[in-house]
Parts: structure tokens; sequence; C-alpha cells
């Protein structure tokens, strides 16, 4: 058991829950403007949070770190997390990514029910609040629709050393804006050819308090308003709208969005002025992105990857999405401790690959069933074992827990072992099988090895031994004969034909997309293997998504999608930790 680690956005909201910041806040159920609020209840949620993707792809690993933060934020605190699709660029979004998001916010553990209500909201929903807030704007001398084009625009920004010039545009008079306004929103202008633009300070040291645009035209579908709007908020005029309107208490993001945050501040007092949004406000704080090495973690280039038929789908267990990461057998409950582990700071760093498996082998350890696995198979006869006959042999469901109980599976004259557990000419401190050594078939007897078949190109085909019959485990006699080796086996006649799955980094450099470096370039062509392998009989009766611990190979998982009774298909989730010292 970990506890969470204190950061500093803990401290920020202890502080905040001390001084008694929210206590006067009520609550609406959501979504409503400032003379709504004032009929609420008080709220019942001591502070508020959200997770606000926009539903333009899969979520990935970086994801899960924010969705961790913030529900996990609300549950310590007796607060509430929002689960807020962000979907103002109706372009790129999809409903089909909506429900992926969902998906993947449930199955990590995280639910959006509270106090008998469903927090599940949409930005889509305020569009009309954010019209009347940007006419408010207008209004107030606050906002101007600037007719200069996109490049002239941009011309004018200044740069970090020149203030920028101020638009022809930016004086024109409240009404005439208004009018203007109307007409984009009536669809009579092209798309592209006037926004409206918050007016602040064309010399502002932040870039972001240059006028920034916040209304644009586009003809665009969206997919929950259809085409009700040819003219759509800006990212960075929504996103404070949404806060505030759900009231949330702390917004957090990551550090790129640093620099917003005097706009984020400016555009909500503008708005609380105007009287339509009611006190306190919601405060933006920021926290350090996820970086995982040997994966990227940009939505755009998972798109690239599942477009470019480079993986196989969203879903592919290689990906570091969601739902790949679920696919190749990870459990919530270790994404959860890997988000635990890495904590919260405001310092960007990488956070190696293995923190990420390592969390996967601590969640796993203490209650994966164990099974057997031969993957790489090499037949063995037992020469003076009696063909047509087996007998079943015993094994721990889980070494540690007894309680548990045993497996069974037969023994048999002729057994699958792995074929690195035979060598002719054994290297120095090698204790598997070579003529003339004893090894233990694990759970099962000593054997001795007398030699090995081979085709007439030299390769072993076949290995042979001979059992001594006292030793078996379990049995008085099993330690009557000391042997350094311990090998695994299935029966031949009995083992259970799979097909294994075998999954390595998907790319070879462990920052592929850093530096302006093309990320494609680093693909690990080797990083999924399809194998033959056989099973211990029980597995039949696995289920998708079961896992396992094959013993000596790492953790497995029944394929979610592709395991089928009769068609056994299972993952390798990760390797075990290097044991073959012991
Ligand atoms: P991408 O660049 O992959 O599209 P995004 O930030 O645009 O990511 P959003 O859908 O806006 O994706 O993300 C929703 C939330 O998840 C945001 O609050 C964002 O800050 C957070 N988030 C996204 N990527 C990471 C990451 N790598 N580490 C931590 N949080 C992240
Ligand atoms: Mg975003
Ligand atoms: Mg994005």
């Amino acid at each position: 058991e970990e506890t969470s680690p204190s950061n500093f956005i803990r401290q920020i909201i202890e502080h905040d829950l001390a001084a008694n910041k929210f206590a006067q806040r009520r609550w609406n159920g959501g979504a409503g403007d400032a003379s709504f609020q004032a009929q609420g209840q008080p709220d019942p949620a001591k502070i508020r949070t959200r997770f606000p993707p926009e539903p333009n792809g899969y979520l990935h690993i970086g994801h899960a770190k924010s969705i961790c933060l913030n529900f996990g934020l609300a549950q310590a605190y007796g607060g509430v997390c929002h689960m807020r699709f962000d979907d103002t660029n109706p372009e790129k979004e999809e409903q089909e990514y909506v429900d992926s998001i969902l998906d993947a916010v449930q199955w990590l553990g995280f639910g959006w029910e509270a106090n008998g209500q469903d927090h599940l909201f949409y930005a889509s929903d305020y569009f009309d609040f954010m019209y009347r807030a940007a006419e408010y704007l207008i209004t107030a001398g606050h906002a101007y629709v600037d007719e200069q084009s996109a490049d002239e625009m941009r011309a004018n920004r200044g740069t970090l050393t020149e203030p920028g010039k101020p638009s022809p545009w930016r004086d024109r008079r409240a009404e005439e804006n208004l009018v203007r306004f109307r007409e984009m929103r009536a669809g009579q202008h092209a798309d592209g050819s006037m926004v409206l633009r918050a007016k602040i300070d064309m010399a502002a040291p932040n870039m972001n308090l240059r006028d920034p645009a916040i209304y644009r035209i586009k003809r665009a579908e969206h997919h929950r308003t259809g085409n009700t709007w040819c003219i759509y908020p800006m990212y960075t005029f929504a996103h404070p709208i949404e806060d505030a309107l759900e009231q949330i208490t702390h917004s957090i993001c990551t550090l790129e969005f640093e620099d917003q945050r005097p706009f984020y501040d400016w555009l909500l007092a503008r708005l609380a002025e105007g009287g339509l949004l009611a006190e306190p406000l919601p405060k933006q704080y920021e926290f350090a992105r996820l970086n995982l090495t040997y994966a990227v973690t940009s939505k755009r280039k998972l798109l690239q990857m599942v477009q470019e038929k480079i993986v196989d789908g969203w879903d592919d267990p290689r990906m570091p999405t969601l739902a790949g990461i679920r696919r190749r057998g990870y459990t919530p409950e270790s994404i959860q401790l890997f988000c635990e582990r890495i904590g919260v700071s405001k310092a960007d760093s990488w956070i190696d690959y293995s923190i990420l498996e390592g969390a996967l082998r601590d969640d796993l350890d203490p209650k994966a069933a164990r099974a057997i696995a031969v993957l790489n198979p090499l037949k063995l006869i037992i020469d003076n074992y009696p063909a047509g006959q087996s007998e079943a042999c015993h094994a721990p469901i889980h070494p540690h827990h007894p309680e548990l109980g045993k497996r069974e599976f037969p023994l048999s004259r002729e057994l699958w072992i792995e074929a690195e557990d035979f060598t002719e000419t054994p290297p120095k401190g090698y204790f598997r099988l070579f003529p003339g050594n004893k090894v233990r078939l694990r759970y099962g007897y000593v054997v001795e090895c007398t030699g090995c078949d081979k085709d007439a190109n030299g390769n072993v085909v076949t290995v042979h031994c001979q059992y001594l019959p006292d030793t078996k485990s379990g049995t008085p006699g099993a330690d009557s004969v000391k042997v350094k080796g311990n090998i695994h086996w299935v029966s031949a006649e009995h083992a259970l034909a799979a097909e294994v799955r075998l999954f390595d980094r998907l790319f070879t450099d462990p920052h592929p997309d850093s530096g302006g470096k093309d990320f494609k370039a680093a693909l690990n062509p080797n990083a999924k293997q399809v194998i033959q392998a056989y099973l211990e009989p029980t597995l039949a009766h696995a289920a998708p998504e079961n896992r396992y611990q094959f013993e000596r190979h790492g953790y497995f998982v029944a394929d979610r999608k592709d395991f089928q009774a009769g068609q056994p298909v299972f993952n390798r989730i990760a390797t075990l930790k290097d044991s073959w010292g012991k």
C-alpha cells in the first residue's frame, strides 16, 4: 500500500479549504450562468476539478496522469471531478472518440456520478452562453471584429521584442462590431474572412494578451450541434468559460498553458464584471506533462500511426493509448500505481518506461495465477516412462497464497520443454539439460539427460532422458537427489496449443519525437512477434482479460478481442524481472 505523495496542488487545495475559500458557493447542477447560480443550493462538493479532453483521438498514458490527478484530488478532498468534452473544434472531433474516452476513464476506475448527479459535460452545450459572452464583450468595448487577413494579423502581432501594430478595425464602435458579429453568426461572411478578437493590449509582453482571437468562422458540422453554428469559439476563450459555468475550483492543466493564464483570468474577470459569471471564479494551475520514454504521447502522431497502418488500430497492444495498454494486459490498478509513483510537479522530465512495467509487476505479482507455457518448444522423451500412461502433478495457483489451492496437470512420456533448456555443449554455469546432467522437471521428477536426435541439418529435434521414479515433487523422496536446474514443461499429448504475441517497445529511440525528430524513423520493426506455444491445459478455462504469470516468462493476458474457447490467444504484458540468476 502506497500513500499518495503530497504535491504542490494538494498544498494549494488544503490552503484554500483551510481559508474557507469556497464555502459560499451555490450549485445549480452545472452549466448555468451567474443569474441561475444565485438560485442554487449550497454546493455539496468541497472542490470541483475536471478532466477536459478534446474528442479528437483516443486517450494515451499522458492523459492517465491527468485523470488520476483530477479524479484523485476530488476523491481525496470530498469533491467532484467533472468529465467534460472540450468539443469546440468540430473538424477533428467524432463520437467514436467520445465513446472511447468515456470507456477509458471508466476502465481506469473513475466515474462522474456523484451526489445523485451525472457530471458529464460538453463544451458544445455552452455555445449559446459563449455567444452571449462574446456579445457582452463587444458591447462593453472588450472585443472587436477584425477584418484583416490571417497573414496581416500575424504580421501585425509583433515579436517578443517589438510591440504589435493595432488593427485598423480595433477602434470600430461597439454597435458596428455587434452588427458584424451577428452577420458572422448568420453565415454572411466567408470562412476566415474575419474573426472576433478580445481587445486587451497589443504591446503586452505576453503575446497571448495581444488581442487574441476568440471566435472564428468555420462551416463545419459538429458531432453534437450539427450545422447550428458556423462560428466556433477558440479553445482559449471557451475553456475558462466552461470551467466557470461548471464552478470548477481548481482547473489543472499542463505547463504549456501557463502563458494563457493571464488571459484566462482577464476573461473571467470581465464576464464577472458584466454579471455573467459569479464569484469565486476558477483558478488555473499547471503541472508538468508526462513524457514516457520509447513512446509518443501526442494524439496527432498516434492518429498518424493508425491511419498509416503502422499499428493495428488505436488498441494495438504496442500503442501507448489507454485502449492499447488495456489490450496489452495492463491493469487499471497498475496505471494508478504508476501515476502515484511518478507524482506531480512543475518540472518537465522523462519517465522511464521501466517504471510503468515495474508498476505492472508489482500489481500483478501478488495476484496473478501462475501457469506454465512453453514458448519455444522442443520435444523431450522420458524413455523409461510407459507410453500411453500419465499421472497428475500439482502446483500452487499462487506460491504465496496457499489458500487459493492447487492446479493439476498431467505428466506423460512425451513433453514439450523450452529449446533453451537443452544444449549438447553446456557453457560454464549452465545447469539445465545436457547429456549426463540431472534436472528437475518442475512439479514432477528428477530426470537425467541421455542424449538427443538430430535432423539431417544437425538441428536437435528430440531430447531423451530417464526419470528417477522416487523423486517426485511433494513426495518424501523429492530431496533424495539434489539438482541445480529446474525446468518447466507441458505434456505434449495434453498441452493447449495457443497463439502467443510477444511485444517489445514500439520505438528504438528513448525520445522518438523530441527535438523535431521524425518519430517514424525510430520505429522498432520487431515490436510484435507472433509464436505458437504450448500451454498448461488448465488455461483452456481462461477468459478474455484473465491475467497470468507464465512461470519464468513473465505476465500474460488472454487477448480481450481475439481469445476464444478453442482458439486461445495470449499477449505478453511484460517479462519477469530477470530471474536467471536464481
Ligand atoms: P494531445 O497533444 O495528445 O492532443 P492534448 O493536451 O491536446 O493532448 P486534451 O484532450 O486536450 O489533449 O487533454 C485533456 C487533458 O489531458 C488536458 O487537461 C491535458 O493537459 C491533459 N494531458 C494531455 N496530455 C498529457 C500528458 N502527456 N501528461 C499529462 N497530462 C496530459
Ligand atoms: Mg487539448
Ligand atoms: Mg491536442
